[in-house]
Order: C-alpha cells, then structure tokens, then sequence
C-alpha cells in the first residue's frame, strides 16, 4: 500500500484538442510549486498522483495544491492493489475510529473486477459495520464518506475526503498580463483572479518616495509574495510618479491630480506589456466605488491606452464580496495595513469626478507630460519575488 495524493482536474475536460497543452502546462505548474519536496508528481489517466512524499510534508503540499490554479480537487489516498480482500481490509482500517454515519461509494473502472460498484458497495460497508459498532450507514446525508475507485490498471485507490482546488485554467494557458498592484485591497483580488484564468501575471507598482515610505514599498512586496503561492514568481516593476505629481501640483489645477497621475499610470503601463510581450492591462479598479470610477473617468483615463486591453475583474463586485476573496486568498490583513498609497500624496480636496476629455488634456498640456513619463520608465526597478 502506498500513500498518495489523487489531483482532479475540472476544466480542462472542456478543451478537446488543447487538452494535452493544459494537463501539461498544469503538471508543470504543480511540479515546480512542489519541487522544494523529496516526491514525484505522476499523470495517470485522467488524474495526476503525488507520489513517494515524505508524510511529514503532506501539510504543507496540501496547502500548496490548494492554490494551483487548474486543480478541481483533490484527496489524500492509498493505493493498493485490487483484491477484495484488499479494500475491505484498508476500508476498515481507515474507518477504524470513526463514530456517526456514512456511505461507501465506488466507481469501477475495471470491468474485469468480478462485483459491480454496488454489490462492492454493499459488501464494503457490510465489513466497516461489523468491525465498528460505532457506524450506522446513510445513503442520503452520511457524516462520513468512503470512496472506492477501482482503475483500469489492476490498482485501487481509496480516500475519505475531497479538499478543494481553486479550480480555473493552469497558469500559462491564457496568455500574460500586468497587474496594476497597489497596496490595497483590490488589486491583488484581482491578480488572483486573473492568474486563476490562466493568465501569467506581472505586476507594476508605482509610489512617490519619498512621499510614500518604504515600508508602504515593502507592503507591496509582501502582498506579491502572497500571490506568488497562485501566480508563479512574480516580476513586479517599481516605477516612480514622484516628478509627474510635482509637477501637476505646482502648474495644474489640483482637481485634475488623481485623472493625469492614472493617465500617466496606464500610458507607462502600456509601454511595459509592448516591452515585456504582456497581453493585457489588469486592474482592480470596481465601478463607483471612489472618484476616480465613475464611468467618465475611466474613459478618460483609459483614452491614453492604445493597443492593449484593459480587464478589470472586479468591476461588478460588491466591497463585501472583494473583501471575502481577500481573506481566503490570505491578502486582506497584509492589505489593510495603514500605509499610503502614492494616490493619497497630494490629494486634492475635490477631485472631478465626471471629468472631460478636453479639460483633462488641457491641463496635461501645462507640463511636459511625455517627457515625465520618459524619464520614469527611464528609471523603472525591477524586484523579482520568487515563490517559496
Ligand atoms: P485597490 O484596493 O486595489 O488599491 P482602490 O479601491 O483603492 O483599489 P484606486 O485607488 O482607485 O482603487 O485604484 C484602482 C486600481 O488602480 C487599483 O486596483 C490598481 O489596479 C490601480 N492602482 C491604484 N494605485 C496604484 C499604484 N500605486 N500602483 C499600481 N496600481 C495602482
Ligand atoms: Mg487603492
């Protein structure tokens, strides 16, 4: 008998002729989040194993299944070879302290096992009940369930519960995109969503130092090693709005500051995806929730986009809902951490909320835009945080 954890796949069933693509792109991702464990990750039809793993490890790799985008769910096993014997034997086992109610359920792959999945049903739960007095069986709302999957390959595998994946597309399967990461809430809700669609994210960050500190920098950094558990290592540029905010507030009006910074955010961001082939602009950005998303906002802050798609996830989400992602993706608490955000220097005290594309630029006209923005790329960092 060994032990195993059985991984399912959802999605990927979806895909016909991309299907070997997907289950490979997913092999590999789980390979490399594990490869720091003594084990192997094996395809068997249909499924992937994670085999030969040190019992010691089993949380820790749990923990990391858990967040790999692709896997539908999976289950702590044994595996063994198929004997009646065999199954009733481990099922009593397994079952051996447990108290309340359960069902057996086994699907039989293997025609050539002698009873169907009901009479093996029937006979496994017969044994449990006769060396555990503790158990009654349900078939319709059992506290405890036992699966018996007989494969085509003369072995069982046998397993108590399911954990769930994040379910999605493999990371890699859905093109690049860069994430517009903040210290906030929103944006690493979206990152997560977007990396559990498949896309391979990047992400840009932009701050004021020194009107933003470093610790609201190492915020940030901490928020993208969170992610990393879903997205992979993550490359994220550091880019600098100190001389563009300067300068808007020493030569325009005040009330256009948060419109030509986002202006200026989203033209460098798009010269980061030509640069670094990255497909698509990620924010996190939800309509109304502040000033800056009201519908005429984003308009004339996405007008300085050209070439490149703009996917907002989140932009139908209530609070509430966004809030929740965070805390199960393990970002909230990170997130709502008192540091500032370089929209918060120089905040004017009535920012347009509907503004107009005439006004905005010629407000912009007032300084030397492109050339800011130039010697901000110029000067872009690049910080790589690698997944544990
Ligand atoms: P978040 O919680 O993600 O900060 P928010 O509700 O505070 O979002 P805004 O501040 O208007 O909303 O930002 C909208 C989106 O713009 C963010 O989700 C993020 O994608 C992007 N963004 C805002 N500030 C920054 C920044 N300093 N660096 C990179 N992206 C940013
Ligand atoms: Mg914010």
């Amino acid at each position: 008998m060994e032990k195993v954890i059985l991984i399912r796949y959802g999605e990927i069933f979806l895909k016909g002729k991309n299907r070997g693509f997907f289950e490979k792109t997913l092999l590999t991702n789980i390979r490399n989040s594990l490869v720091k464990f003594n084990l192997e990750v094996n395809k068997v039809p249909g499924r992937f194993l994670v085999e030969k793993y040190d019992e010691d490890d089993e949380f820790e790799i749990i923990e990391r299944l858990k967040k790999i985008a692709g896997i539908f769910s999976f289950s702590p096993a044994i595996y063994f070879e198929t004997t009646l014997d065999e199954i009733a034997n481990n099922a009593i086992n397994l079952m051996a302290n447990l108290k309340g109610t359960f069902k057996v359920e086994t699907n039989r792959a293997d025609k050539r096992f002698e009873l169907n999945s009901m009479q093996i049903s029937r006979e496994i739960g017969g044994r449990i009940l006769a060396n555990n007095h503790s158990l009654k069986v349900d078939i319709k709302e059992p506290e405890h369930k036992l699966f018996i999957d007989i494969r085509e390959n003369g072995k069982t595998f046998m397993y108590a519960d399911s954990i769930m994946g994040v379910g999605g597309m493999p990371v890699g399967t859905s093109g690049t995109g860069l994430l517009l990461l903040s210290g906030g809430i929103d944006s690493p809700v979206a990152g997560y969503m977007m990396a559990k669609r498949g896309v391979k994210v990047c992400a840009v960050h932009y701050h004021s130092y020194p009107y933003t500190s470093n610790f609201a920098r190492e915020k940030v950094e901490d928020l993208a090693k969170l992610l990393t558990g879903y997205t992979g290592d993550l490359t994220v540029y550091m880019v600098s709005m100190t001389e563009l905010q300067e300068e808007i507030h020493a030569k325009c009006d005040d009330s256009y500051m948060i419109t030509l910074l986002r202006r200026g955010m989203f033209t460098l961001a798009e010269r980061i995806c030509k640069a670094h082939s990255r497909r698509m602009i990620i924010t996190g950005e939800n309509l109304g929730q502040v000033a800056s998303q009201t519908i005429e906002s984003m308009t004339v802050v996405q007008e300085v986009v050209k070439d490149i798609p703009i996917i907002r996830p989140l932009v139908a989400f209530d609070k509430c809902d966004i809030i929740e992602v965070a805390k199960k993706i393990g970002t909230f608490e990170t997130s709502i951490k008192p540091f500032e955000d370089c929209c918060t220097v120089f905040l004017p005290d009535s920012p347009v909320v509907r503004p107009e594309l005439y006004k905005v630029k010629r407000e912009q006209d007032k300084i030397d835009f492109e050339g800011i923005l130039e010697r901000a790329y110029k000067s872009i960092e690049v910080v790589e945080i690698k997944a544990d």
